[in-house]
């Protein structure tokens, strides 16, 4: 794991947002839950190609990845 995606609450059960980052994120590190919600696919995690893709989707501070062999937070 090189990345960890985290998610507010608000922003993981935002239906419409689930959406967004299934369709946008490369990699398909995001996948809609059955109940509507965001589910991180944890298998494609280390695929990330840190696009920020998915922060920008995202309302500001909804979506960070936070990369853990440094201190960075990718977030706006
Ligand atoms: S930064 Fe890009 S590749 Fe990484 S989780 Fe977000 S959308 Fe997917």
């Amino acid at each position: 794991m090189f990345v960890r995606v985290d998610l507010t609450p608000e922003a993981a059960s935002d239906k419409e947002l689930a959406k967004k980052l299934a369709q946008i994120c490369p990699v398909d590190i995001f996948e809609v839950d059955g109940g509507g919600s965001v589910k991180i696919v944890e298998e494609n995690v280390d695929e990330c190609v840190l696009c920020e893709l998915c922060i920008e989707a995202a309302p500001p501070g909804g979506v960070k990845i936070v990369k853990l062999y440094s201190d960075e937070v990718l977030q706006r």
